[in-house]
C-alpha cells in the first residue's frame, strides 16, 4: 500500500476543514486535506467529472477563474440535480451513481461532495450564534466570548458585511416594522429584531447601486463584488471573468482554500474518500495515527500517517467514519443531531400593494442575494427571506409538506390561507405568481437529543463501508417553536399586505446540520476526542447545539480556527500569537 507522511491529515475540504487547514498552515504545520469529491476550478482537473486528472494541488496558481466559469454554468438542472448534477453527494465521475444513505421516513438531505463541500450551494449567511444559545443553554463547555475573536477574524477575512437592501428586503423590513419589531444593530444577538443578514458576500459594485443606469454585461473587471444576480444555489460563480478567488459569494473553496494554499503548507487531495481512522494503544488511551482512504477513480487504497488526525467530513460522514473504524462509542457518537427543523411561508402580493410599499409592481425574488434579511427570535429561532430559483421553489415551498395536500386540510384559524402540499392548477397558479411572491424560511432552535442522529446501517455496505443511517424526528417542543416561527412569519407577510399566505408545514430537510459529535459529549473543550488522543473534529458536528437557529457556518468555521490553535498547542510548537485564548 502506498503510504504518505504529514503533520496533520484532515478528512474533508468542506465548510470548516479549510478554515482549520488555513490556520495550521499559517502556524507552519504541514497539512494534507483529503476530499471525497471533485475540485472544480483547478487546472489539475480540467475535466473533473470525465477523467481522473491530477493527484493533488498545493499551489494557488492551479486555481482558474476560466475553468470555474466553464464548469459552473449556473443552470439549475445541470448544477443542482442531486443525482446527475455537478453539485451532488457523489463521486466526481459523472457516470457513477451518487453515494447512498439510509433515511427512514421522508427527510431530504442536501449535502455536497467536492472542495468547498456544502458551501458550494450555500447562501453565505454568516450570523454569529445567538449569545444565549451558548451561554444559557446547557450544552457548551466554552463561552460565547471564547468564539468572538475567531468570528471577528473571519468577518475581516471573507469579508462578512450586511447584505444590501433590495426591494424584497424592503418589503420584509416593512412587514417587520408594522409587526412591531425593532432594527437590531451589531452582531451579538440577545433580543428579538430584524436586520440585514451579515453575509460573506462583499457589497455590490457601486455602479450597480446607482439609479439603474448600469448597462454593461456584469462581467469582471467592469463589475467587482456582488452582481445581485441570485446565483448562490447554482454554485455562486459571479462575477463572471473574475479570478477564482475574487468571486463574490465566499464559499470556502473561493475564500479559505486559496488562503490555506498560500501558506505553502497545505495540500488538497480531491477524489480521496477516507474509509478508516487508524489508531494504536497510547499512554492512557488509544491514539490516532493516520487514515486510510480510497482513490475514487482508481479504486485503490492508500494510507497517510500523521501526528494528528482531524475529521471535517460533516455531521453524517464524520460519525460514520468513526463508527466504521470501530473506535469507542460512549453513546453520543453520531447523536444529538440538530437540523433547524425548517418550515416555509410564502406571501403573494398584488401589484398595487407592492407599488405602494416598495415602489415597483413585483417582488422580483431573483434580484439581489438569495437570503439578505432576517428576523431573530432568540430561544425560538429565526425567520429569513429565502428566495430559491423557480424549480426549487416549487419543490420545497409547495411540494414537500409532511402533512398531506392543501385541499384535505380544514381551515385552521391560523394566519395563513392555505397549508400543505400543492399540485395541479393550484401549484401552477402559485408558480405563475413567482415574481409577486416573497418566500420566508423558518430556522427552528431545535435542541440536541440522543435519539436523533447517525448510526450504521449494517444491512447495507458500499465501497466505503457500512452506509450511514440518518434518523431525525422533531420533539413536540421543537414543533412548538417551529409553529411559533411560522405564525410570526405569516403575520409579518400579512402586515406587509400579502393577499395570500401559504404555509408549507415542511417535511424534514437536512441542510443545516449540527452537533452530532458535540463538544462536551464526544469532544473536549479543544475539540479533541475524549476517547481517542490526537483525534480532533472540525466541522459542524463539533458544535454543541444548533447555535440557536442562526445559520451555522460562521460558528463552525470560528470553532475550526480555534481547534487549529488547540492542535498546535497540544502536539506541535504552540501558537505565539493566538487569535483567541487557547
Ligand atoms: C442550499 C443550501 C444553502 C445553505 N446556506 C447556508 C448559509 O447561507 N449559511 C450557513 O451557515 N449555512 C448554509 N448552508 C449549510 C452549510 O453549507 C453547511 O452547514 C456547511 O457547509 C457544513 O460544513 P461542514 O464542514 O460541517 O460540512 P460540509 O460542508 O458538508 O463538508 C464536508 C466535506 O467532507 C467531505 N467528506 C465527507 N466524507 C468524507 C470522507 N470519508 N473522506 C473525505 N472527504 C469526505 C465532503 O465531500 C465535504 O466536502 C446551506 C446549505 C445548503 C444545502
Amino acid at each position: 500500500m502506498r503510504v504518505q507522511e504529514t503533520d496533520v491529515v484532515v478528512v474533508g475540504a468542506g465548510g470548516d476543514g479549510p478554515a482549520l487547514a488555513w490556520r495550521l498552515g499559517e502556524l507552519g504545520i504541514d497539512v494534507v486535506v483529503l476530499e471525497a469529491g471533485p475540485f472544480y476550478g483547478n487546472e489539475q482537473w480540467e475535466a473533473p467529472r470525465g477523467a481522473p486528472g491530477g493527484e493533488a494541488s498545493s499551489s494557488p496558481d492551479d486555481l482558474s477563474g476560466d475553468l470555474y466559469d466553464e464548469q459552473f454554468t449556473s443552470k439549475e438542472g445541470e448544477m443542482n440535480d442531486p443525482v446527475r448534477g455537478k453539485l451532488r453527494w457523489g463521486p466526481a465521475n459523472e457516470d457513477r451513481a451518487p453515494w447512498e444513505r439510509t433515511v427512514p421516513g421522508h427527510a431530504l438531505i442536501s449535502q455536497l461532495a467536492g472542495v468547498g463541500g456544502t458551501t458550494q450551494h450555500y447562501y453565505a449567511n454568516h450570523p454569529r450564534a445567538f449569545v444565549g444559545s451558548i451561554d444559557d443553554q446547557p450544552h457548551w463547555p466554552i463561552d460565547y466570548a471564547d468564539l468572538v475573536p475567531y468570528y471577528q477574524h473571519l468577518e475581516e477575512a471573507h469579508p462578512i458585511e450586511p447584505a444590501p437592501t433590495t426591494p424584497k428586503a424592503e418589503l420584509f423590513f416593512e412587514g417587520a416594522r408594522r409587526s412591531g419589531y425593532d432594527l437590531t444593530t451589531g452582531y451579538n444577538v440577545t433580543d428579538e429584531g430584524y436586520r440585514p443578514f451579515p453575509n460573506a458576500i462583499p457589497q455590490p459594485d457601486e455602479r450597480l447601486t446607482r439609479d439603474g443606469d448600469y448597462d454593461g454585461d456584469f462581467h469582471y473587471p467592469d463589475v467587482e463584488g456582488d452582481t445581485m444576480a441570485m446565483h448562490e444555489h447554482q454554485g455562486g460563480p459571479q462575477p463572471r471573468g473574475a479570478p477564482f478567488e475574487e468571486r463574490a459569494r465566499r464559499s470556502s473553496n473561493v475564500s479559505l482554500v486559496p488562503r490555506a494554499m498560500k501558506t505553502g503548507n497545505v495540500e488538497i487531495r480531491p477524489n480521496a474518500f477516507a474509509t478508516q481512522i487508524l489508531a494504536d494503544e497510547g499512554p492512557g488511551s488509544i491514539e490516532a495515527t493516520g487514515v486510510e482512504f480510497r482513490d475514487t477513480w482508481a479504486g485503490t487504497t492508500e494510507r497517510i500517517d500523521a501526528d494528528a488526525v482531524v475529521l471535517a467530513a460533516g455531521c453524517i460522514e464524520t460519525p460514520r467514519l468513526w463508527l466504521n473504524s470501530d473506535l469507542p462509542d460512549n453513546g453520543w457518537v453520531g447523536k444529538g443531531l440538530t437540523t433547524h427543523w425548517f418550515d416555509f411561508v410564502a406571501g403573494v402580493f398584488d401589484p398595487g400593494t407592492l407599488e405602494d410599499v416598495i415602489g415597483q409592481r413585483a417582488v422580483e425574488p431573483h434580484q439581489g442575494q438569495a437570503a439578505g434579511s432576517r428576523l431573530d427570535v432568540p430561544d425560538v429561532g429565526g425567520i429569513a427571506v429565502n428566495t430559491f430559483a423557480p424549480g426549487i421553489t416549487a419543490l420545497s415551498m409547495y411540494g414537500s409538506s409532511r402533512n398531506g395536500w392543501w385541499f384535505e386540510r380544514e381551515p385552521s384559524g391560523e394566519p395563513w390561507d392555505t397549508e400543505g402540499r400543492l399540485a395541479g392548477k393550484e401549484l401552477k397558479a402559485r408558480m405563475a405568481d413567482y415574481r409577486r411572491t416573497l418566500t420566508l424560511i423558518c430556522h427552528t432552535d431545535d435542541r440536541p437529543r440522543q435519539e436523533n442522529g447517525i448510526s450504521l446501517d449494517v444491512s447495507t455496505k458500499d465501497e466505503h463501508g457500512y452506509v450511514p443511517l440518518v434518523e431525525w424526528e422533531p420533539h413536540p417542543d421543537d414543533d412548538e417553536r417551529r409553529l411559533e416561527l411560522a405564525r410570526r412569519g405569516a403575520e409579518l407577510l400579512n402586515e406587509a399586505g400579502a393577499e395570500h399566505v401559504h404555509r408549507t408545514d415542511a417535511a424534514p430537510i437536512l441542510l443545516h446540520m449540527q452537533s452530532s459529535m458535540a463538544m462536551g459529549r464526544v469532544l473536549d473543550e479543544g475539540c479533541e476526542a475524549y476517547d481517542v488522543a490526537r483525534l480532533f473534529v472540525a466541522d459542524h458536528s463539533a458544535l454543541a447545539n444548533g447555535v440557536g437557529g442562526a445559520n451555522p457556518t460562521h460558528s463552525g468555521q470560528a470553532l475550526a480556527l480555534r481547534t487549529a490553535e488547540h492542535v498546535a498547542e497540544r502536539y506541535f510548537d504552540g501558537v505565539d500569537d493566538p487569535i483567541g485564548s487557547v
